[in-house]
């Protein structure tokens, strides 16, 4: 369902001559006085239904890399397809059309509307997709209750807790109608037995929608308990796409084996 291919980003003025730079085998210190290389390379297909963890230490470009499957960002190099749709090297418009039809995105820090109500915050993204309005408030509140919030619909942001805005955030994605939900350290902000609780919903959720979800984390026993697959990151480079189990018995070098020898 998503295909990315040899994709670059280098935040900085020059940043298409460190990417030839970097095409021609230069590392990214080498590459360090014409900007910051944050991804370097990276290729991945993530099937339909599939749930494909980004795992990386802080600094390892797994947002930046996230962020440039729904041309958030721009890619400095590469291409991405979604459902067979490109979303790099589009116009803008193009992009809205795919990003509104195809992805939805949570954030790390929560980006709720302060002045709508938890409910009308959940129900936003169908607003967008002109869901009717009868509609929209069923499935909102349907998704309100499974992320636990039932009770608040009527509070506005300002009155919840983090952990909580956080569910909102994520009411909100999973209530929208789109194949792909992209997660960006999504539950990193949520107490250890919510968060718990949240992943073991989200398992629940895809294989009851079947959604494909891109998750990112920097906390490995949460990439082995959510992940069909994982792709590990270090240093803006994908070091190894493997199902946990493999990540765990088969590590692809020294990192990566020093990596995974804190899971629980
Ligand atoms: P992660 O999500 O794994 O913590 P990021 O993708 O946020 O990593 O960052 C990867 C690298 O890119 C870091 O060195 C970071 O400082 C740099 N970076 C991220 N965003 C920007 C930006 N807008 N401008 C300049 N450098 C950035
Ligand atoms: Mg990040």
């Amino acid at each position: 369902a998503v295909k990315a291919e040899h994709l670059y980003k280098v935040f900085g003025k020059k940043s298409s001559e460190a990417v030839s730079q970097l095409k021609n085998g230069a590392s990214r210190a080498d590459v360090s006085s014409f900007g910051t290389a944050a991804v370097v390379d990276a290729s991945f297909e993530v099937k339909q239904g599939e749930i494909f963890v980004v795992m990386g230490l802080s600094g390892s470009g797994k947002s930046t890399l996230i962020r440039m499957l729904n041309g958030l960002l721009d890619v400095t190099s590469g291409s991405v397809t979604i459902n067979g749709l490109p979303t790099t090297g589009i116009s803008a418009k193009a992009l809205r059309t795919v990003r509104r039809s195809s992805v939805s995105m949570v954030f790390q820090h929560f980006a709720l509307l302060p002045h709508r109500t938890v409910l009308d915050n959940v129900a936003y993204g169908l607003e967008i997709q002109g869901v009717r309005k009868a509609k929209r408030l069923e499935l909102a509140r349907k998704t309100i209750h499974l992320v636990g919030l039932g009770g608040w619909e009527d509070s506005l942001p300002s009155e919840l807790s983090g952990g909580m805005k956080q569910r909102v955030g994520i009411a909100r994605a999973l209530t929208a109608d789109t194949d792909v939900l992209l997660m960006d350290e999504a539950f990193s902000a949520l107490d250890p037995l919510i968060r718990r609780e949240m992943q073991e919903q989200l398992v629940e959720l895809q294989a009851v929608l079947g959604k494909t979800i891109i998750f990112i984390t920097h906390d490995l026993n949460e990439a082995m308990f959510l992940g069909d697959r994982i792709a590990v990151m270090r240093d803006g480079r994908i070091v190894q796409i493997g199902t946990p189990e493999d990540i765990l018995t088969d590590p692809a070098n020294d990192y990566v084996a020093q990596f995974v020898q804190d899971v629980d």
